[in-house]
């Protein structure tokens, strides 16, 4: 039998294929309306009990939309926002970095109406010790192959958040933790997959050090020393990698929904071992946004670019930016102005 992956990361809250600079620009090449619709397309191709559909974080943060869910303050646009992603039909999902950037109230709203299952390994109840929400893992069966899945986030989050975002949590390797849960999962299936917000520190094949190893990203770690990962769906890197090696399956389709990843596993109907794997990325931007995230959020966008339309400060005079880099490097006024409000801000 064949056995189809369908991967989305950091979709950061790009709902509709738009960037909010031009009003009448909906035909960007990118949105997790079009990865639903491609998604969808998929899975009526190859059966949907042949399919797993995985996330790997990096949603409630990131695009005006996102921002503007976000000052609604009695969560009523966060439950839409949360509702278009339901929509796509996740199996299981696991956090970004971003994902805590609102504080865990809006967080915790989250995670709970969601209907995938989370799945996180290495954010832990920093007292009991025991991973803080979401399961541990996750057996999915399709066609009588049992699959597994694990979830893992860069622990490097505690690095870039406000204490009160993190409180009460400890964030852990996720190689030692999927090191840890390897050990009973991969007894008790035929595939084995990890979930992880996070990239790779060394290149997958070469095994040359990409950026210093700090720990944020521990991809090669766990290619090269859990050999019996079979699928490994990344994230966090906004690259767009898709490779087989080392007996392992390695996609990460960009940022903003721009791509998905499909891994195809082919397993032998007796054995259920893997006889072959391929991987590849397939672009969005030709699949049209499909209408049900469009209808779910479309008050949402009304509203955001309302909010966005919303005057902030009148200027006596034209400040126009006559050449970005030297603007930057020299100063000029509406840069200038820039910069003073995140002096004041921050
Ligand atoms: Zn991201």
């Amino acid at each position: 039998m064949k056995l189809v992956f369908l991967h989305s990361s950091d979709t950061h809250g790009f709902l509709l294929p738009t960037e909010y600079q031009d009003k009448d620009n909906y035909n960007a090449p990118f949105s997790l309306s079009r990865v639903s619709a491609a998604i969808k397309a998929e899975k009526e191709k190859y059966g949907a009990d042949n399919v797993v559909v995985t996330d790997s974080g990096d949603c409630l943060q990131g695009s005006p939309l996102a921002s503007y869910a976000h000052t609604v303050k009695d969560f009523s646009a966060l439950e839409k926002f949360t509702d278009a992603y339901n929509e796509v039909g996740y199996d299981a999902r696991c956090l970004g970095n971003h994902d805590f950037n609102f504080g865990l109230d809006y967080l915790t709203y989250y995670i709970d109406n969601n209907k995938a299952d989370i799945i996180n390994d290495n954010i832990l109840d920093e007292e009991t010790n025991v991973p803080a929400f979401g399961r541990e893992y996750k057996i999915v069966e399709k066609n009588g192959v049992k699959i597994g899945l694990l979830g893992v986030t860069t622990q490097y989050i505690p690095h870039w958040e406000p204490k009160e975002n993190v409180e009460g949590l400890k964030f852990v390797s996720a190689y030692e933790r999927v090191k840890h849960y390897t050990e009973i999962l991969r007894p008790q299936v035929d595939v084995l997959a990890v979930m992880y917000h996070g990239g790779f520190e060394s290149d997958p094949e070469s095994g040359e050090a990409t950026e210093p190893h700090r720990g944020e990203n521990e991809g090669y770690k766990i290619l090269t020393e859990i050999p019996e990962v079979d699928v490994f769906l990344t994230g966090h890197q906004h690259r767009r990698l898709n490779l087989v090696t080392k007996n392992t399956a390695i996609v990460q389709p960009g940022y903003r929904g721009e791509a998905i990843a499909e891994v195809i596993l082919d397993i032998d109907d007796q054995t259920k071992k893997i006889n072959g794997m391929t991987t590849k990325l397939i672009d969005t931007k030709d699949y049209d946004p499909d209408q049900k995230i469009v209808d779910t959020v479309k008050e949402l966008d009304q509203s955001t670019q309302k909010w966005l339309d919303h005057p902030i400060a009148n200027l006596s005079e034209p400040a126009p930016i006559e050449n970005a880099m030297k603007g930057r490097l020299e100063g000029a006024p509406f840069v200038n102005l820039l910069q003073q409000m995140q002096i004041w801000f921050t």
